[in-house]
């Protein structure tokens, strides 16, 4: 077993048993799940919608170049620029270059997961760049030293008596104050951030092909306040999340917020569209895109696995799964947790490292089920396993078990040349790793061939 892989487990195994832990979990997605039925009620047919949706994803993903290309050519027209990244290092490089002609010393920063994915905060910390997180839940994991919880509520994982307790330890303010009153505290020194800051970094939900656009949606206007204040807007984003036409949105907007959050619509969409043009009052002065692959083209290559570029993100299938809500989100020690991270993390840093997640689901197909652009999830880590034999990223003892049983269990004379007993024994000592966890398998004393003789 490699060394994520024995991480993975180490950590879950700690996590599954955390109570406190689990109840915290329960506690938040139990108020999602009471809102999203209601969010959903703005649908006439919610099923038709999902389908629409999976469709227009279909279309964008199948002509990826052309839109990308078309992107581009429009958005440059009105002044901003395009950079294409094929690696993390290659974003970083370029975000390096852009502070460093404009003599960034702050920089504010939007929720965005792509950004977490190329470890931006780390990169310009190493640079000498004060980088500040401005959405509530990523400022509190920022405060923590943590990484997002989630891919949607980044401090999921913590109460607000755990939220007082770390503003009053990072901040020095009183402690036990109430949520409202931290986010008062978050909100004064925050405000001051976008001023001083000279670029403001976003990622973006949506690539708008036609228009030459970017849409971002958040809650708390502090994404409109990254952009908008500081001299120098790049967007960081990956290149699946292109829409073919502005008209998109109006699908598109409902079913990211109803699936992610259990709103009508988000507080804040915002469609930007380049930088601050010759008849604008404000606004940025320079735009940069980042397109960035790392990996995503891997996902490209796999006509099966193609799919699950369609994801907008929006976290339900984390809500709806039974192992993420048991080990919660760190345990999986990638940027992108839950069944859809467990499916693209192999593609975008390496199968070999990363396959164990795919046997971590029960495939129980709730994440299906719940996705609102109809990503068939659980078929895809099945299709992962799969992959991964297929690349030879499993062990020659892992081969020769399944290869034995394949051979004993196609084959009626083995199957009947021993009975439940010696079943019992041997396969409850090999899979040792089985009964760990689990009562042992218990075989029926006789044979199926034994039994069918006897009935008939
Ligand atoms: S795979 Fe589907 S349910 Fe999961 S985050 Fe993406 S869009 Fe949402």
């Amino acid at each position: 077993m490699n060394k994520t892989a024995s991480s993975f487990i180490a950590k879950s195994t700690i996590k599954a048993a955390d109570l406190t832990h689990r109840g915290k979990i329960n506690f938040n997605i139990g108020k999602y799940n009471a809102v999203v039925p209601q969010g959903k009620q703005q649908f006439t047919n919610v099923m038709a919608a999902r389908e629409m949706a999976k469709n227009i994803k279909h279309k964008a993903i199948e002509n990826l170049d052309t839109y990308l290309e078309l992107f581009e050519k429009n958005i440059t027209a009105r002044g901003a620029k395009v950079i294409w990244a094929e690696t993390g290092k290659q974003a970083l490089d370029a975000i390096g270059k852009i502070c460093k002609e404009k003599n960034c010393k702050t920089l504010v920063k939007s929720k965005s997961m792509v950004t977490e994915e190329i470890h931006l905060n780390q990169f310009l910390e190493d640079n000498g760049i004060e980088s500040v997180e401005t959405d509530l839940g990523e400022y509190i994991q920022q405060l923590d030293g943590e990484t997002p919880y989630h891919i949607v509520t980044p401090a999921m994982h913590k109460s607000k008596e755990d939220v007082a307790r770390l503003f009053a330890e990072k901040l020095g303010v009183p402690g036990g104050l109430s949520p409202e009153e931290l986010t008062q505290v978050a909100r004064k020194n925050l405000r001051a951030k976008y001023v001083e800051a000279e670029v403001g970094v976003t990622g973006a939900n949506f690539i708008l092909a036609d228009i030459g656009g970017i849409s971002v949606t958040e809650n708390e206007g502090n994404g409109r306040l990254s952009c908008g204040i500081p001299k120098t807007h790049i967007v960081v984003v990956g290149i699946e999340k292109v829409l073919p036409s502005i008209n998109d949105l109006a699908l598109f907007l409902p079913l990211l917020s109803t699936f992610g959050t259990g709103q009508k619509i988000t507080v804040y969409n915002t469609i930007i569209s380049g930088p601050r043009q010759a008849n604008e009052t404000d606004g940025p002065e320079d735009m940069y895109v980042i397109l960035l692959d790392n990996g995503r083209t891997n996902l490209l290559a796999n006509p099966t696995s193609r799919e699950a570029l369609y994801c907008i993100r929006c976290g339900a299938c984390l809500n709806a799964c039974p192992v993420y809500k048991n080990i919660g989100g760190h345990a999986y020690e990638t940027t992108y947790s839950g069944p859809i991270g467990s499916v693209i993390t192999p593609y975008l840093s390496g199968m070999d490292e990363y396959k164990h997640l795919s046997n971590a689901s029960s495939l129980c197909g709730n994440c299906t089920e719940v996705c609102p652009v109809r990503i068939n999830l659980h078929e895809l880590l099945l299709d992962n396993r799969h992959e991964a034999v297929k690349q030879g990223s499993s062990s020659l003892i892992e081969r020769i078990s399944w290869k034995v049983w394949k051979t004993a269990s196609l084959n009626r004379s083995m199957m009947n040349m021993s009975n439940g007993s010696i079943k019992n024994k041997v396969v409850n000592t090999i899979f040792k790793g089985w009964t760990k966890h689990r009562g042992s398998l218990d075989f029926s004393k006789k044979t199926f061939n034994e039994m069918w003789k006897e009935r008939n």
